[in-house]
């Protein structure tokens, strides 16, 4: 059975699975995230572009929960790359979340077109992780040109890479080049909302391979996915605003898949990416400015 807890390359503890946020409008965003962890949640992922960290923080201070029980997982957005800027993106995060220390910041996207701001705002979170304002730091959406170039030219190894991975779209040249650097792979869009909500032909939820699989269970397709990510090792952050799914896909430690049913979850692999290609991320058509505290 795939325990909870996960540890990162610097020691660091991460709950396997959290609570994601993208696309949770900002007035529902602190009863699910109270929710989440009055279910038993201790992990939220945020991000500076969500627009929702202030409710994120104020979420938090409203379920009770201790706030050193909970771990807290922000990313840094493009228009704020560069050393200076990306220092300063740490008070603004911070300030709106309420928080004195992160625990996990990550930049939110690779930025090709300029990689060198990309590589300074990383040279920013290796500042922070040294004077002790986030406990692990990392990137998303980075692909194995970008992570190469970024373990050459920096100092720190990301704790994670956080990644589109569900079974439809599940990068498995990425995520060995992970594990032969010790990067956690952690999965967005995890039991693939991109495939229903991004308008695809083909939903994950309906998938009939998956269907059966959690027949047999007496689970739904969703904790079967989360169960996958589980026993292969990877975090998961399933976003939901409804607490009977929050509750649904925090129920996901008392099953296991036997290795054909991972095997047959394995090969629904289409290659196909629901998310924009991270190159296609630039300034010019992405670069909204992230407000002030
Ligand atoms: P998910 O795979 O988590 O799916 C979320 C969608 O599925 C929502 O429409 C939700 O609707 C629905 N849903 C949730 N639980 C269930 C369930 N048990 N049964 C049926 N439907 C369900 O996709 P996301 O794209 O939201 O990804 C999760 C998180 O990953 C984000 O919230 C964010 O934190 C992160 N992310 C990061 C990205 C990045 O670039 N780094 C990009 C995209 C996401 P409802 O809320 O109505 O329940």
């Amino acid at each position: 059975m795939a325990k909870n807890t996960i540890t990162l390359n610097n020691g660091v503890e991460l709950p396997a699975i959290g609570l994601g946020v993208f696309q949770t409008p900002p007035d529902v965003t602190t009863t699910a995230v109270a929710e989440a962890l009055r279910q038993g949640y201790r992990h939220i992922d945020t991000a500076a572009a969500y627009m929702n960290e202030r409710e994120v923080g104020e979420g938090i201070r409203a379920s009770g929960v201790a706030r050193d029980e909970v771990f807290l997982e922000t990313k840094f957005w493009i228009s704020d790359y560069g050393y200076d800027a990306a220092l300063h993106a740490f008070d603004k995060s911070a300030g709106k979340l309420g928080v004195d220390r992160l625990d996990l910041i990550l930049l939110h996207q690779p930025l090709s077109s300029r990689f060198d701001l990309t590589l300074d705002a990383y040279r920013a979170l290796e500042k922070l992780l040294a004077d002790g304002k986030v406990r692990a730091i990392g990137v998303s959406n980075f692909m194995p040109e970008h992570l190469e170039r970024l373990l050459a030219e920096t100092t720190v190894v990301p704790a994670v890479n956080q990644i589109e991975l569900h079974p439809y779209f599940q990068q498995t040249g990425l995520q060995k080049l992970h594990a032969e650097h010790g990067i956690l792979t952690q999965a967005w869009s995890p039991i693939g909302g991109i495939t229903s909500y991004g308008g695809g032909a083909k939903s994950t939820f309906d998938d009939p391979a998956l269907l059966e699989i959690a027949g047999a269970h007496g689970k739904s397709v969703a904790q079967v996915m989360l169960r996958w990510h589980l026993q292969e090792g990877r975090s998961a952050i399933p976003k939901s605003t409804k607490p009977a799914r929050i509750a649904e896909n925090f129920d996901v430690f008392d099953f296991e898949l036997s290795s054909e049913q991972l095997a047959a979850i394995d090969a629904l692999d289409t290659g196909v990416r629901g998310g924009p290609d991270p190159d296609s991320i630039t300034l010019e058509n992405y670069g909204m400015a992230i407000p002030e505290a």
